[in-house]
C-alpha cells in the first residue's frame, strides 16, 4: 500500500502543479493552509460519484442511492481506522473545521457550560477557535481565559497550568498553528485539562497534510478538521467526539435525516452521528474525503516527514540570508510554515510581487488577529509548504525576495 517517498512520485499525483501559468512557468504553490492541491484519484472519485451513481443518501430505495450511501459510511470507517477511532459514530461529517468547532460550541457549550464557567482558549487560535467562545461569552457568560504564549511563541506548559480552576470547564487550543506552525503537545495538554476535570477541544485544520495524526494517542474530547487541507474536496471535513459527550449533546443544526419521529408535540431525534447531519450533506465531498484518506494511506509518514524537515530548513536558511526579511519565531518545529515581512514593503505588496513571479503565498493577518496584536505587526507573509515542493522552489522564491526590496523602492 505505501509507496516509497520521492518527491518527483508525490508530485506527479497533482496534475496542477504541471500546468503552466500564463507566463509559461508552473505554479510554485506555498499556500497549502488556505487549501492543498488535489491528487489525481480525489479527482476522479468525485467524478465517478457523478457521473455514475449519483443520488441522495440514507433515503433512496434504489441501486445508485444505497451504493451513495455506502460509500459515504464507508468513509466514516475509513476515517475512524485512519484515526485511531474505535467507534465510527464518533466521526461526524462537517464542511470543515469552522462548522465543527462551531457545533461544539453551540450544542455542547449551550447546554453542559453556564454563567461563570471557565474556557480556556490559545493566543494563537485561528478566528474559528475564538470567535465561537467569545460570543458564548458575550449570550451566555462564560469568561474565556487566554493561554498566554511563552518564549519563542510556544505554548507555555507552565502558565497553561496555572490557569485552571474550580470553574474551568473547556479549553480550546490548535493542534498546528497556522501562522508559525509549531505543533502543540495535544497529550499533555489534555492530560492537563482531564486531570482538572475539563474537555478538551482541539483545532486540527491543519494537521492532516502534516502529520499522521492518532486521535486515541492524542485523547481529546473534540477534534475538529477540515478535509481540504489535507488533500480532500473543499467542503469536506469531520467533527469527532467522544460518544459518550456527542450522545448527550442536542442537534446543532435542524432539518431531514436527523429524527426518528417528529409529532406536534416533539421530536425524538435519532442517535450520534446522523443526529448532527441535518439536511442533504456534501456527498462528493465526502466520498472525495474518503479517497484523501486512502491516499494519505500510502504516505510513507517518515520519509515525507524528513523532506519537509529538509524543505523547512532550507527555507529557514533562506529567509534568513536576506537581511530585510524578518521571521516571527525561531523553532525548527514549524511544519513547512513561515510567517515573515520584508523591511520596508507592505504584507500584501510583497506578496503579490511573488503572485506575479507564479509564486503563490498569502499575506494578511491569516485570520488570528489576536495573534497579530502579540506580534505587534499589521499582518505576515506566510509560505505554508506541502510535501510536493521542492529544493527549488524554495531557491527560487529566496531569489525573487532577495530583490523584492529593491523593486519596492525603486519604484
Ligand atoms: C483553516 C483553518 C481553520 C478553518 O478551517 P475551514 O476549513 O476554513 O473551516 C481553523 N483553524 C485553523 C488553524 C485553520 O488553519
Amino acid at each position: 500500500m505505501k509507496r516509497k517517498f520521492s518527491v518527483e512520485d508525490f508530485r506527479s499525483q497533482f496534475p496542477i502543479l504541471e500546468k503552466p501559468l500564463k507566463n509559461g512557468k508552473r505554479l510554485v504553490f506555498f499556500d497549502n493552509l488556505a487549501t492543498t492541491q488535489k491528487p489525481q484519484r480525489v479527482i476522479d472519485k468525485i467524478a465517478d460519484f457523478y457521473g455514475n451513481y449519483n443520488a441522495n443518501v440514507h433515503r433512496g430505495m434504489y441501486e445508485f442511492s444505497e451504493r451513495a450511501t455506502r460509500e459515504y459510511e464507508a468513509t466514516r470507517t475509513k476515517l475512524a481506522n485512519y484515526f485511531g477511532v474505535d467507534n465510527a459514530k464518533e466521526i461526524v461529517f462537517v464542511r470543515g473545521a469552522t462548522e465543527a468547532i462551531n457545533l461544539v460550541a453551540h450544542s455542547y457549550g449551550r447546554k453542559f457550560l453556564s454563567a461563570g464557567d471557565e474556557v480556556l482558549v490559545g493566543a494563537a487560535e485561528h478566528h474559528a477557535n475564538y470567535l465561537p467562545w467569545q460570543v458564548l461569552e458575550r449570550e451566555i457568560g462564560i469568561r474565556r481565559k487566554i493561554i498566554p504564549l511563552g518564549g519563542n511563541f510556544r505554548l507555555d506548559f507552565e502558565k497553561y497550568k496555572s490557569l485552571f480552576s474550580e470553574r474551568t470547564k473547556f479549553v480550546a487550543i490548535q493542534h498546528v498553528g497556522n501562522v508559525l506552525g509549531g505543533t502543540n503537545d495535544i497529550k499533555v495538554l489534555a492530560k492537563i485539562a482531564h486531570d482538572a476535570g475539563a474537555k478538551i477541544l482541539v483545532d486540527g485544520a491543519c494537521a492532516l497534510a502534516m502529520h499522521r495524526v492518532n486521535l486515541r494517542e492524542l485523547d481529546c474530547d473534540f477534534f475538529a478538521c477540515s478535509g481540504h487541507k489535507g488533500f480532500a474536496p473543499t467542503g469536506s471535513g469531520f467533527l469527532f467526539g467522544k460518544y459518550e459527550l456527542l450522545e448527550k449533546m442536542p442537534p446543532y443544526h435542524v432539518g431531514g435525516n436527523i429524527v426518528n419521529s417528529v409529532h406536534f408535540e416533539g421530536t425524538s431525534f435519532k442517535l450520534p452521528p446522523d443526529r448532527f447531519e441535518a439536511g442533504t450533506p456534501d456527498i462528493a465531498a465526502v466520498i472525495g474525503l474518503g479517497e484523501a484518506v486512502s491516499f494519505l494511506e500510502t504516505i510513507d509518514w517518515e520519509l515525507a516527514r524528513a523532506h519537509m524537515a529538509n524543505l523547512s530548513a532550507r527555507m529557514y536558511d533562506g529567509l534568513r540570508s536576506i537581511p530585510s526579511a524578518k521571521i516571527y519565531g525561531d523553532s525548527m518545529d514549524r511544519n513547512g510554515i513561515f510567517s515573515f515581512n520584508v523591511d520596508g514593503v507592505h504584507a500584501h505588496d510583497a506578496a503579490t510581487y511573488l503572485g506575479n513571479s507564479g509564486i503563490a503565498v498569502r499575506a494578511g493577518t491569516h485570520c488570528a488577529q489576536p495573534l497579530m496584536q502579540i506580534l505587534g505587526v499589521p499582518g505576515t507573509v506566510r509560505i505554508s509548504m506541502g510535501l510536493y515542493n521542492t529544493s527549488e522552489e524554495i531557491d527560487a522564491t529566496v531569489a525573487a525576495l532577495g530583490v523584492c526590496k529593491k523593486v519596492f523602492f525603486a519604484k
